[in-house]
């Protein structure tokens, strides 16, 4: 009988569940309103349930286990939430316990970033590749570190920050402590606050025109606008592509990588950052330059999944072959 395993992205207002076989292909998919502000033990109910209902729709093939992406870090080794600010009251939680104990089958929980770097690579622009790295630009910076096909976990699966990797020693204070993290000028709350502060300045007409409309300003507005000319918004995605530029010629330099992946909203307006992007990385990395030939070439590019990755790469984890020794989540707990 074939395998088939559950997918779940659980986010601060919507919780996403799959049903997906071993070749990724869905069976069954919901969505929900997380409703976390009835807090922790109303969510997991909830998630239980719509698993149960879920999974009882299936009878052609055997549960393989729950993968579960989360927003926040993740003890791997405790399955516990060490900090989420979408979901308060669930750090120092057993939740990966709880959700086994309830349902009867294994668990995996997986901060959501990783997971859609995971399905990326499964079924996404990285399917070629075992090895790569995946950037996604949503209210944050986020991002997962793949090789040998597997998530890199580091020593307590908190690996995988690259949107607090520093791009300008004195740039804008960020939420996790530091000073000009990457997600301080690469996020959709980067760049709406870069117009703000564009505006404030003086001599962005346009952006001051797009904050006064409906909607106001959003990474999206500001990105139309460089579409059309406009000096000040054009200047705010050249800004996102210099962090980025200077974020990815790091990780190159430092990991070599066949592929560099770029996801999440901002993405969609690749275009806008991508010269300044690319113009970083070549002078900032010799490990670039060196591997623009064919058959060793760096390639970054922007994801394809969408919003799909985290749910497939959560699915994908109770499917993994355990490694002897490993570190998916599934080493044998005492
Ligand atoms: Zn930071």
């Amino acid at each position: 009988m074939s395998t088939f395993a559950i997918g779940v992205d659980l986010g601060g207002t919507n919780l996403r569940i799959a049903a997906v076989d071993e070749r990724g292909a869905f069976l069954e998919r919901i969505a929900l309103d997380t409703q976390a502000s009835r807090g922790r033990d109303f969510v997991i109910t909830e998630m239980c349930e719509a698993i149960r209902e879920t999974v009882s729709k299936i009878s052609s093939a055997t549960l393989a286990g729950i993968g579960i992406g989360v927003p926040g870090i993740i003890d791997m080794d405790t399955g516990m939430l060490r900090e989420s600010p979408n979901l308060p009251g669930w750090h120092d939680y057993p939740v990966r316990d709880d959700i086994e104990r309830r349902l009867g089958a294994k668990v995996i929980l997986e901060n959501d970033a990783n997971a859609a770097a995971l399905g990326e690579k499964w079924l996404g622009a990285a399917r070629d590749h075992d090895d790569m790295l995946m950037l996604t630009l949503g209210t944050g910076v986020g991002g997962g570190l793949v090789l040998g096909g597997r998530i890199w976990h580091g020593m307590r699966g908190m690996a995988g920050e690259p949107g607090h990797i520093t791009v300008d020693p004195d740039g804008p204070p960020c939420p996790c402590g530091n000073h000009g993290c990457l997600e301080q000028f690469a996020s959709a709350t980067a760049i709406v606050r870069m117009a703000k502060e564009a505006i404030a300045k003086g001599g962005s007409p346009g952006l001051e025109r797009a904050s006064k409309e409906a909607g106001g300003l959003s990474a999206k507005s500001i990105y139309q606008l460089a579409m059309q000319g406009d000096d000040g918004a054009h200047e705010i995605y050249r800004r996102v592509g210099w962090a980025l530029g200077i974020g990815l010629a790091g990780l190159i330099n430092l990991l070599n990588l066949p592929m560099y992946v770029i996801g999440g909203g901002v993405a969609a307006s690749w275009d806008a950052f991508l010269p300044a992007l690319l113009e970083e990385v070549r002078w900032r990395s010799f490990v670039y330059r060196a591997t623009t030939g064919p058959g060793r070439k760096t390639i970054i590019t922007r994801a394809l999944l969408g919003g799909d990755a985290g749910l497939l790469g959560a699915a994908r984890l109770p499917l993994l072959v355990p490694e002897v020794g490993g570190h998916e989540g599934v080493r044998k707990r005492a």
